[in-house]
């Protein structure tokens, strides 16, 4: 069946409003009619199957399916790259099921975001979300000064250093990866964290980590975090 992210707000009792973009997916580009079926996520958890009636959609049943999020709500800071490389990060990163990405503005990002590329990463997400039958949608923040999103966060914080005799994160998760926990993850741009920059996040609670003997690129780096943090999680619920 077919999935389309919704907003809770598109819900109204057994109804769900959809948008007419929504209408014109459904019903022109896959061509579904009256009466024929598709699922619904509502980016907090609920999927919905839901049937076309007219241009509404009825809701036939909240389907309990496998859980398919991270146990640990992981969340990623990523140094911008240049040119279009974080529309892949978002991609593969919701799909290996990130909570947050902020995308983040170092003394090294060359790149000037445009306004509009945040909803342009939402809608990223948003599909990336549909296409792995994720049943919740990460949330993508505005651009900020790195310095700036480093304070305020909860649970165990890291920072992927590149050049450093730093431990492996996949043996700091040993201890992370823990149902409820939450982890914050930054990554570097191109050019690789300042002095100051490292300084400070260690000075918030940053512990500093490798990934392995290879330099990564900025694009290779998050995703290469978040396979970790998911291997860990879904090795351990495969002992249970
Ligand atoms: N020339 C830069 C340097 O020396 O830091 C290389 C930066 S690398 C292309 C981009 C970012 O990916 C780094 O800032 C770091 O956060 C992350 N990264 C890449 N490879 C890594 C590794 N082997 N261990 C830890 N972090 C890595």
């Amino acid at each position: 069946l077919q999935r389309i992210a919704i907003q809770p707000s598109q819900l109204d009792d057994d109804r769900v409003l959809l948008t007419p973009s929504q209408v014109h997916y459904l019903t022109r580009v896959l061509r579904l009619q009256s009466g024929d079926r598709f699922q619904a996520i509502d980016g907090s958890g609920n999927l919905y199957l839901v049937e076309i009636e007219n241009d509404r959609g009825r809701k036939i049943e909240l389907i309990t399916t496998s859980d398919p999020e991270l146990p640990v709500q992981t969340r990623l800071i990523c140094a911008l790259p240049k040119g279009n490389g974080f529309d892949d990060v978002v991609r593969a990163c919701t799909e290996l099921g990130v909570s947050e990405i902020y995308p983040a503005i170092s003394d090294r990002t060359l790149l000037q975001p445009s306004p509009n590329k945040c909803m342009r990463w939402r809608k990223i997400a948003e599909e990336a979300a549909e296409q792995s039958e994720r049943t919740l949608l990460p949330n993508i923040h505005q651009p900020q000064a790195f310095l700036e999103i480093l304070g305020g966060f909860e649970g165990d914080r890291y920072i992927c250093g590149a050049r450093g005799e730093y431990p492996h994160l996949w043996d700091c998760l040993e201890r992370s990866v823990e149902v409820g926990k939450e982890i914050t993850i930054a990554i570097g741009p191109e050019g690789g964290w300042t002095e100051r920059e490292l300084d400070r996040a260690i000075q918030a609670g940053f512990e500093p980590v490798s990934l392995g003997k290879r330099i990564l690129r900025a694009i290779t780096a998050p995703i290469a975090v978040m396979s970790l943090v998911a291997a860990h999680c879904e090795a351990d619920k495969t002992k249970d």
